[in-house]
């Protein structure tokens, strides 16, 4: 059995006419599989190709044809349910769910509804304010994409491109566990990032590999916690699902709008009518698709051409080991060694390669002062200049070697930003620079005393000021590291004015 842990749940509360309502939210996230080939057959995957010209025989329902299983989708589904801690059922079983659909040349689709290949796990989702909740998975099957009718390209005929036909989804399930919009996009947040880790699923939203069926409903205050105490979802209310979501705000902005129709309905004395429904993002309404179907409408049965699959233990256990470090023990790791802040250690794991950059910068050198660097000097930076990060024009010695530098004392923050902006703009070596362009910082005491001494003869008016208010100090240190090109060091300027000031 898993060990559950929940915080207690802050769902989003609505108010309406007759009192107050909360949100019961549930997710089947459908993410494509990252591989080569499809599912059954050894077609390209590659997006954007020229239409159906990744298409094999299969793909296209040729009569006669056979699926024959990639190992290379069961194993990354396997990567996936161990990276949501969840039971991987070595036994499971495809069926066919039948439909006509005219990019579904077989005229069904092979999905695993008895029998999936990965049964109950777990996703810790992370919060604005800081607050975590445990979102429960129910299972994630396997199944085949359809292909993409392309209906906008000619005014009376519709077209047909079979490339995606075919390719291998995971269908990820949770149970009804999600309490509102924000929490809803943070678990399709940390999801896509575990996947990412894992790289089982690239999570490009943009190009429909991974897409959200959003499941609505709200109830009473009190009543979930009675479905969570029986898990009997008669304490819950009737449910609507808005089908294909591909985006974080659309997700968000349909569960409210949805929630909000079906408060108005229940008010009014009406009942919710279970069914499938779209997001409309121009007139951010939802509205009805069909009457919600059940499994037998889809005449679904064990699919004949295909045996059952079986993996063993030994097989399991060694995609485990082989897994990489993931989001929640990098996090953790980046707050232990590196002295990060939690919210610092977010930003930096959010994908492996900030990650990476950061963890490469801050090797044997200050970890947070690293971080500050990666996270507010060179993301602003790389923005700035719409980079990714592994395009970035410094790397992370180079900018190891500048926070060495100031941590040493040989530059200031100051002096660091500009030389920042030259190993960024021109390249080359930090401490190199430093040198030929003389950016050291002067903590000799003596050039400084006399930099100060110059200051204090040539502004006398400024001296009786200041020895009247100490506050007008400042000045004198402004003056000094103007004089001194930014680069004496600050601490030092501060006590000698303060002293020669006093005297
Ligand atoms: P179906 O087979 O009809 O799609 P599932 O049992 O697969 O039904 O559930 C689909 C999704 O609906 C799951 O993610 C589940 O968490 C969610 N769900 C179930 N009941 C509710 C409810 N009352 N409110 C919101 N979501 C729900
Ligand atoms: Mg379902």
């Amino acid at each position: 059995m898993l060990d559950l842990t929940y915080d207690a749940p802050k769902p989003k509360v609505i108010s309406g006419a007759t009192g107050d309502w909360e949100l019961v939210i549930g997710l089947e996230v459908h993410a494509q599989v990252s591989t080569n080939a499809k599912l059954f057959s050894g077609a390209s995957t590659q997006f954007g190709a020229e239409p159906n010209s990744n298409v094999a025989f299969v793909d296209a329902g040729m009569p006669g044809m056979l699926p024959v299983i990639n190992q290379e989708c069961v194993a990354q589904a396997v990567r996936t349910g161990l990276g949501l801690k969840a039971e991987i059922n070595l036994w499971s079983a495809f069926d066919r769910k039948n439909y006509f659909y005219p990019d579904l040349p077989q005229g069904y689709q092979i999905s695993q509804l008895y029998h999936p290949i990965v049964g109950e796990g777990e996703v810790l989702v992370e919060l604005g304010d800081g607050t975590a909740r445990t979102v429960r998975i129910e299972r994630i099957h396997l199944e085949q994409d359809a292909g993409k009718s392309v209906h906008d390209m000619d005014p009376n005929m519709s077209f047909v491109d079979l490339n995606r036909t075919g390719v291998a989804l995971m269908e990820i399930v949770s149970r009804p566990d999600i309490r509102g919009p924000e929490e809803a996009a943070a678990y399709v947040v940390k999801l896509r990032q575990i996947m990412r880790y894992l790289g089982t699923c690239d999570g490009n939203m943009q190009n429909g590999n991974l897409r959200a069926d959003v499941n609505v409903s709200v109830c009473r205050p009190g009543d979930y916690e009675k479905y969570q105490a029986s898990q009997d979802f008669d304490h819950l209310g009737t449910r609507c699902e808005i089908k294909n979501m591909n985006s974080m705000r659309f997700i968000q902005a349909a569960i409210e709008h949805e929630a909000r129709r079906q408060i108005a309905i229940l008010e009014d004395g009406g009942s919710v009518v279970q069914e499938t429904r779209l997001y409309d993002p121009d007139k951010n309404e939802t509205r009805s698709m069909r009457s919600k179907e059940e499994a037998h409408d889809y005449r679904y049965f064990p699919d004949p051409d295909l045996l059952p699959l079986e993996i063993e233990q030994s097989y399991v256990d060694d995609l485990a080991a082989a897994l990489p470090e993931l989001p929640d023990a990098k996090k953790a790791r980046f707050i232990a060694d590196f002295g990060l802040s939690d919210y610092d250690a977010s930003v930096l794991t959010a994908d492996t390669d900030p990650a990476r950059f950061f963890e490469a910068t801050a090797e044997g050198r200050d970890g947070k002062l690293a971080a500050n660097w990666v996270i507010n000097e060179l993301f602003g930076r790389l923005k700035k200049d719409d980079l990714d990060i592994t395009d970035s024009p410094i790397n992370p010695d180079q900018l190891g070697d500048i926070i060495a530098l100031i941590t040493k004392g040989d530059i200031s923050g100051k002096i660091a930003k500009d030389l920042f902006e030259i190993v960024y703009t021109e390249g080359g070596t930090p401490a190199e620079i430093v040198e030929q362009r003389g950016m050291k910082q002067v903590t000799d005491t003596g050039a400084i005393e006399a930099a100060v001494d110059k200051i204090i003869a040539e502004n006398p008016a400024q001296v009786e000021k200041a020895k009247q208010n100490p506050k007008l100090a400042g000045w004198f240190v402004g003056q000094t590291m103007k004089a001194t090109g930014g680069k004496a060091n600050p601490k030092a300027v501060n006590e000698i004015v303060a002293k020669k000031l006093a005297e």
